[in-house]
């Protein structure tokens, strides 16, 4: 079972910003920049294009859903988008606020608090439809 299942099942905590039946989004716990959001499928599959056509498909729907709110509640040049998964073997699609390009790069890291997790989901949540 992936860290991802873990969270989506509830087993391990997570700063949830959406759900549905097929599709997870949460804050990203080491963001590159403040709304940093993974949007992962329920079904565990470990390479993107491993996906049918049809499950990819729904996930960019998803993750189009995310980037929209997202860009309502963090103030950004633009949402980057990314697919890399060489650190969790589960399929997630990056979601990034982004004002430069160090910020699409995974090296530069931000700290948040607990409380700016906390009142970043719940804005983005609140965003979301
Ligand atoms: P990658 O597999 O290279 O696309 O990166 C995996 C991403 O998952 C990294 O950006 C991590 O910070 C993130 N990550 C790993 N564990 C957790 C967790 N428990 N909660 C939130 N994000 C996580």
């Amino acid at each position: 079972m992936s860290i991802f299942t873990k969270i989506i099942e509830g087993e391990i905590p997570s700063y949830k910003v959406a759900e549905d039946d097929n599709f997870f989004a949460f804050l990203d716990i080491n963001p590159n920049a403040k709304g940093h959001t993974l949007v992962v499928p329920k079904k565990e599959e470990n390479k993107i294009f491993d996906l049918s056509k049809e499950e990819y498909t729904s996930l960019m729907n998803f993750s189009y859903r995310v980037a929209k709110a997202l860009e309502k509640s963090v103030p950004c040049l633009r949402i980057g988008m990314s697919v890399i998964g060489l650190e969790v073997p589960h399929v997630h699609v990056h979601l990034i606020p982004t004002n430069a390009m160090a910020d699409m790069q995974f090296t530069k890291k931000e700290k948040l608090t607990n409380e700016e997790f906390v009142a970043l989901a719940e804005s983005i949540s609140s965003n979301f439809s």
